[in-house]
């Protein structure tokens, strides 16, 4: 009995000692002392599995040094290089090359990194001096293109209002601003030829209403118009205090790639006879965006016998030019509407009405209609 006893001790010993040799999970069914070195990893509950299996993992790496610096001596996952990478995200930098290693540090959008070596899946970096690692999935070797620094209206405070609804986007430039700004600007895209940004516009010879006052008036009827017919709408501006120039205007209907650009304004003369409506795009000519001219044209047309239709004006004519910064810097299909004369006391005192001023939105809208033959 003695020495069977012995030998069953003898059995336990060398299998606790096999097992953490090894590093086998198996069942702890003979003993107390494996029981406690392994911890309570196999239970029989799913659940409990689930806890312990990280604490376990750690248990087996940690306990078995030799096979551990084994790999590290003979094979490096990672082959070194002396590079540079930039990141294409908000990236985290960790100590170790897993989702599980300490976050040490992070790259920003673009931001570079000295690379030292290139795994699987992570990429060794030098981070100030220390070794770590970013996933390579969100690395690149190519400098990731400059955000769009050309196009600065979203930095203009107050401006590009989006009314997204899912339908044709219009964009409505409500002409002029609170404060002109005489600073200048190119003509058009490459142009030598300079002009002021923005004027501040013309006003009533009678009611001494400000044009970029009526302009936004409209343009908000045109806007609510527009989305109750089930447009989308880019508002460039719906108030008077802002600073966006012609040229922006036009560059944020192009980034919001609108389907149609309406500009509103109001028109003044020396010959205060001078009265009606008319609309404004290039010419077939025009170097920067000639290529526009065919449905500019069109859509010039409709908004203007829309106009007429809805208001009584007068009907005078689409004036093709290539001399408005805030036309030649459209990549999309432009209209000018010159509402009336402000300078003609009969056409200031009607632009001055309400009713007027609706009628004129709906005239606008029921151009675009056709425009989009709805
Ligand atoms: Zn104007």
């Amino acid at each position: 009995m003695k020495n069977m006893r012995y030998g069953y001790r003898l059995i336990c010993v060398m299998l606790v000692l096999l097992l953490c040799l090894s590093g086998c999970k198996v069942p702890a069914s003979s003993g107390e002392t494996t029981q406690e070195q392994t911890g309570p990893i196999f239970g029989d509950d799913s659940k409990e599995n689930e806890e312990t299996t990280a604490s376990g993992t750690e248990i087996v790496t940690t306990e078995d040094p030799t096979e551990e610096s084994t790999e590290e001596s003979t094979e490096d996952p990672f082959t070194p290089v002396n590079d540079t990478v930039y990141s294409l995200a908000s990236l985290n930098v960790r100590a170790e090359p897993s989702t599980d290693g300490e976050i040490i540090g992070a790259l920003k959008v673009g931001e570079a990194a000295a690379r030292t070596g290139i795994g699987d899946e992570w990429m060794r970096i030098d981070y100030f001096g220390h070794v770590a690692y970013v996933y390579g999935e969100y690395v690149s070797e190519t400098k990731p293109a400059e955000p769009e620094t050309q196009v600065p209206p979203t930095a203009v405070e107050g401006t590009g209002i989006l009314y997204d609804n899912g339908g044709y986007l219009v964009a409505i430039d409500p002409g002029h601003q609170g404060k002109a700004n005489s600073d200048k600007e190119p003509v058009g895209p490459g142009a030598t030829e300079l002009k002021a940004k923005v004027s501040s516009g013309t006003q009533g010879v009678v009611t001494g209403i400000p044009e970029h006052e009526l302009n936004l008036v409209v343009s908000l009827y045109l806007r609510d118009e527009l989305l109750a017919r089930g447009y989308s709408v880019l508002m460039i501006r719906e108030t008077k205090d802002v600073n966006i120039s012609n040229a922006e205007r036009a560059q944020l209907a192009n980034k919001y790639k609108a389907d149609a650009f309406v500009r509103v304004h109001a028109n003044s003369h020396s010959n205060t006879a001078a009265k009606g409506a008319l609309t404004m795009c290039m010419t077939s000519h025009n170097p920067y965006n000639g290529n526009l001219y065919a449905p500019s044209r069109v859509l010039s047309q409709l908004v203007l016998q829309g106009i007429c239709d809805a208001t009584g004006a007068a009907k005078k004519e689409i004036i093709e030019t290539d001399t408005m910064s805030g036309i030649n810097w459209c990549e999309i299909p432009v209209t000018i509407v010159e509402m009336g004369f402000m300078s003609n006391a009969e056409e200031d005192r009607e632009l001055a009405k309400d009713s007027y001023r609706r009628a004129m939105a709906k005239g606008i809208a029921d151009g675009l209609d056709k425009y989009f033959d709805r």
